[in-house]
């Protein structure tokens, strides 16, 4: 589903990745941990098509086409999602108004009609009981007042919605307490299937306890220099990342 070969790229003139190589096939979940700093949301925004970043070298395939030259939209219109690019304060939004306005739109991009209301409610009903949503919580304004795991029940509510083929959760806040890591872990479990495929970034190994990924990398300096499975997550947290620096020295 997503190949990345020898990606390159930069961020004001300074490189950052540097000859990422990463294959993620269909309904396989992947997990990227590695030191604050060493590139893990630049390689999210890349992927996703931020245009702050750079690309250098090398090239992005998603199902087989190259998406490098690709807009950021174009991305998440071909099933491409990434967390944060959805904003989550805007006061006045309800949480439901929020994602109709964004399926509707993907769908316009796709040359399709407005979902019906009556569809879009069933989805809505369906994917909330799905992930244990409180009604309240689906007619709440979009705005500051959320706490950290509501903004991660809102991030995998969106996800569940867009049923995204490739989903980038890129883990950013150190500030996340444990219910907040156990939703994002229910919800990637629950809407994960063999055609979708999940990409999570994070630097918790605890997260990893929730979420059982087929294959953990480790990416230091902008380049992934291990990959494993799931006791690769255990290692590192016993470990730290410097053993593995080590090796590659030798
Ligand atoms: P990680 O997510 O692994 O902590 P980042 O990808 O956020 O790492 O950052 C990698 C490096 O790139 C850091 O040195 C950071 O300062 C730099 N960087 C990332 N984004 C930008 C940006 N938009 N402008 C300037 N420097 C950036
Ligand atoms: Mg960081
Ligand atoms: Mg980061």
């Amino acid at each position: 589903m997503l190949k990345i070969h020898n990606l390159h790229a930069e961020v004001e003139g300074e490189k950052i990745l540097k000859g990422v190589n990463l294959e993620i096939n269909p309904g396989e979940v992947h997990a990227i941990m590695g030191p604050n700093g060493s590139g893990k949301s630049t390689l999210a925004s890349v992927v996703a098509g931020n245009e702050e970043y750079e690309v250098t070298e090398g090239e992005i395939l998603f199902d087989k086409s190259n998406i490098s030259e690709l807009s950021a939209d174009e991305r998440a219109h071909k099933g491409i999602f990434l967390s944060f690019q959805y904003p989550v304060e805007i006061p006045g939004v309800s949480v439901t108004n929020f994602i109709k306005t964004a399926i509707n739109q993907i769908r316009k991009a796709q040359g399709l009609k407005d979902m019906p209301a009556n569809e879009m409610l069933k989805k809505i009903r369906e994917k909330s009981a799905m992930l244990g949503m409180d009604r309240k919580f689906l007619s709440r304004s979009l705005n500051e007042s959320f706490s950290g795991g509501e903004k991660k029940r809102n991030e995998i509510f969106q996800m569940a919605m867009l049923e995204p083929q490739l989903a980038i959760l890129d883990e950013t806040d150190s500030g996340l307490d444990i219910d907040a890591l156990k939703i994002v872990a229910d919800g990637v479990n629950k809407l994960r299937t063999k055609d979708n495929a999940t990409l999570v970034i994070t630097h918790y190994q605890r997260l990893l306890d929730y979420i059982v990924p087929d294959v953990v990398h480790v990416l230091v300096d902008g380049k992934i220099i291990k990959s494993g499975d799931k006791e690769l997550a255990k290692k590192l947290e016993k470990r730290g990342y410097d053993w593995l620096k080590e090796e590659q020295l030798v």
